[in-house]
């Protein structure tokens, strides 16, 4: 379903660039996390992807 709320799809984007991902099994975890919500590893990753922003 895509997205088409201007406001709606502001908040996603920002969801999305404070997400932390899982280098062992890829899960998301959420921003501040310290361990792999998973596998309880620490190998996390901030996933940084820039959407519709250029610099
Ligand atoms: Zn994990």
């Amino acid at each position: 379903m895509p997205v088409t709320d201007p406001t709606l799809l502001k908040i996603v984007e920002s969801r999305l660039l404070d997400r932390l991902v899982c280098r062992k099994c890829g899960a998301r975890n959420p921003p501040g996390a310290t361990k792999c919500r998973r596998c309880r590893s620490r190998n996390l990753r901030p996933k940084k992807k820039r959407i519709g922003i250029k610099k």
